[in-house]
């Protein structure tokens, strides 16, 4: 017969490193992604465990089922919708480019034009990129450690990636060797993925609407970004 649904042990699929809302700390992933969905799956008392992988590998393990969930501050698109179910929205966020401090030419994200950008494989900052702008190169990168690297070694002219995540790097690992250039894009929003057709997806979006009804959205968003939603 059939397993009930609350019995069975959810794959929870998370990017390897997109701070500050997935990523290890000692032998632990934590970040804001991980603190929701452990809020959300306390209210609906599901069982998961997290199974790190690159980000372009968390749409095709969608598909073929081979995870239950994707929690990668992953950006709600069309073409996404088509192959995989999204929560609602949960996170307003941006794009933005990034340069070493010693950058004198890169001023806005229209210079990068002509320019070598370092990018996340499978990204919507890829899609923008090829969309907006005319790069000598997109330079991919299966996580964003090896592309900020190669910016902070100058093998790059600059990094785009999303602006939280962009702005965390500049205060923290690459306080001092990298800048924002010019304004963040704005306009993506985030939600949680699901493979097409999962019960799961009306019932997470009740418990993010309670959650952000009674506070606990707020509190963990002033927990990881230091400000009010
Ligand atoms: N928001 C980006 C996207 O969905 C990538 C997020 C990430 O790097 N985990 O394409």
């Amino acid at each position: 017969g059939a397993a009930h649904a609350e019995d069975k042990t959810l794959v929870v699929g998370t990017d390897t490193s997109f701070m500050p809302f997935e990523f290890k700390q000692g032998d632990k992933y934590v970040g804001f992604d991980l603190d929701l969905w452990a809020e959300i799956a306390k209210d609906l008392k599901l069982k998961y465990t997290i199974q790190p992988m690159d980000f372009a590998g968390l749409i095709p393990a969608l598909q073929t089922s081979n995870i239950d969930v994707a929690l990668s501050g992953m950006t709600i698109k069309e073409e996404r919708k088509k192959v995989i179910d999204f929560s609602d929205p949960y996170y307003d966020s941006g794009l933005a480019a990034m340069v070493r401090t010693d950058n004198t030419t890169i001023h806005s994200i229209d210079d990068l034009n002509g320019k070598v950008v370092a990018a996340k494989t499978g990204t919507a900052t890829i899609d923008w990129i090829k969309a907006h702008l005319k790069p000598a190169e997109i330079r991919q990168f299966p996580n964003t450690d090896e592309a900020y690297m190669a910016l902070e070694a100058g093998r790059v002219d600059a990094a785009m990636h999303d602006t939280p995540n962009v702005q965390f790097f500049v205060n923290t690992a690459g306080k001092g060797k990298v800048k924002v250039a010019g304004t963040p894009v704005s306009g993506d929003k985030y939600g949680i993925g699901f493979p097409k057709g999962s019960p799961l997806v009306p019932q997470v979006n009740a418990e993010l609407a309670r959650m952000k009804a009674d506070g606990r959205y707020a509190q963990l968003y002033r927990k990881w970004f230091g400000s009010e939603p």
